[in-house]
């Protein structure tokens, strides 16, 4: 295999270190938003048995049809797959290990997706998302519970412009109605469905509303709507949704097609969306699925979660130009000579037990090329360790903005190092 070969897969980006930045502070807000909320952390295998995706997100979607990562293990022939989401692990692992065994669990994972989809600015075949489940929780309060804490971390990040879709997708009876009509009134202007809306017509003819071609949007916009066949139960519901929304000022659209791409949504339903980014205009997008875990194996059990998009995120916060502390090197430490040497490395690792930054400078050179380095660095303070210093069991302190040096003994050291900082 020549060198030129080994890159990262297509779709699949390498996080650099100044990048990187932004994800560490991005996930320690998250974390602490989630941990305001009392959302536990979980942690999930990449990889599933195939069949687990196929059944939780329906074998007529999107994802399952083209966009999985789908192998055999060739060591066991397993049918494995690497996930696209996490709803069904985390579904799966709460079930496996009977977490719902005596109380409702609020649970949350972020890491790595994997969908086989045409990469493009703000779409990847390996991605991060975010991820919040609410499982056992019946009512719209925790729905819109999850929707405010959304509209909290907007505000905590600092992102602006991103409105609020929002629809219900009622129960399984009046989808079963609204999918009878929707056949009947497709099946009446067959001549102007695409190939793909033709072939899912009797499958999954609620993902035609999903379709993007521009060609079918006026038929889309006419077709026969949900909204009419929904049951009292879910109507009440979804008004108590926007009811605990409006008391918090949160404003939000009523988006009729919004239907989402995965099968076991039911009832509310949302999309946070920016116009910001293009096509790839979604950064959060969550919902009720009730039936899943039952789906999956378990007892019904009400359900409600979303999921958000970290490089759509991080994207936007880009855009809106939103300053992130940077983490800095407080000391580095330059050296030079026999009893210099190891002096320094034991008052590098004195300053480390106190919880400083500290590099020791590695490979030798003069003091004027690890001064460059010291000052490349980043670091505020130098360290500085010759033979003399190290005989006298002291040494210079030197402020790399000011250009100030002062010599210090040991004792002084950390008194010295910390009012310079
Ligand atoms: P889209 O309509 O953009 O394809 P989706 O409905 O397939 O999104 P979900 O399955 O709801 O997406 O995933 C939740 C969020 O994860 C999305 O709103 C988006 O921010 C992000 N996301 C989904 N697919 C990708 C991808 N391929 N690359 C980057 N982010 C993605
Ligand atoms: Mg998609």
């Amino acid at each position: 295999m020549s060198t030129e070969s080994l890159q990262a897969v297509r779709g699949m980006n390498d996080i650099l270190p100044e990048e990187a930045e932004r994800w560490l502070w991005f996930e320690a807000v998250v974390r602490d938003w989630l941990h305001s909320y009392g959302y536990r952390n979980i942690r999930m295998p990449l990889v599933e048995p195939t069949a687990l995706f196929k059944r939780a997100i329906g074998e007529v979607t999107d994802i399952v049809e083209k966009e999985m990562y789908s192998f055999e293990d060739a060591l066991n022939g397993d049918q494995l797959t690497l996930r696209p989401e996490g709803t069904a692990s985390c579904v799966r692992a709460v079930l496996q290990h009977n977490l719902l065994y005596n109380a409702p669990q609020r649970l949350y994972y972020s890491g790595q997706m994997f969908r086989h989809e045409r990469p493009q600015k703000g779409r990847y075949r390996q991605f991060h998302q975010v991820g919040v489940e609410a499982l056992g929780f019946a009512g719209p309060d925790i729905d819109a519970e999850q929707i405010l804490m959304c509209a909290r971390l907007w505000k905590k990040l600092g992102i602006r412009d991103v409105t609020l879709q929002l629809n219900t997708l009622g129960d399984s009876a009046s989808r079963q109605r609204h999918r009878v009509n929707l056949i009947a009134y497709f099946e009446q202007h067959l001549d102007l469905l695409d190939a793909e809306a033709k072939r899912r017509l009797h499958t999954n003819p609620l993902r035609i509303l999903d379709s993007k071609n521009p060609a079918m949007q006026e038929l889309i916009i006419a077709a026969p709507k949900l909204m009419d066949e929904l049951d009292e139960a879910a109507i009440a519901h979804f008004q108590a949704v926007q009811s605990i929304l409006t008391q918090h000022g949160v404003t939000f659209e009523i988006n009729p097609r919004l239907v989402r791409g995965l099968d076991y949504y039911n009832r509310t339903v949302f999309e946070w969306v920016t116009t910001r980014l293009g096509a790839q205009g979604t950064i959060c997008a969550g919902g009720r699925y009730d039936g899943l875990v039952e789906q999956i194996g378990g007892k019904p059990t009400p359900a409600t979660g979303f999921a958000m998009g970290v490089e759509r995120l991080l994207a936007l916060l880009v855009d809106d130009g939103v300053e992130i502390p940077r983490t800095q090197l407080d000391v580095y430490v330059v050296h030079q000579g026999e009893m210099a040497t190891p002096f320094a490395s034991e008052i590098a690792e004195r300053l480390r037990d106190a919880n400083l930054h500290v590099v020791l400078h590695c490979g030798g050179g003069s003091f004027k090329s690890q001064m460059k380095k010291a000052d490349a660095s980043g670091a505020k303070l130098a360290v500085v360790i010759g033979d003399n210093e190290a005989q006298e069991q002291a040494v210079s302190v030197k402020d790399m903005k000011t250009g100030e040096q002062i010599r210090v003994g040991c004792m002084g050291l950390l008194a010295t190092v910390h009012s310079r900082l």
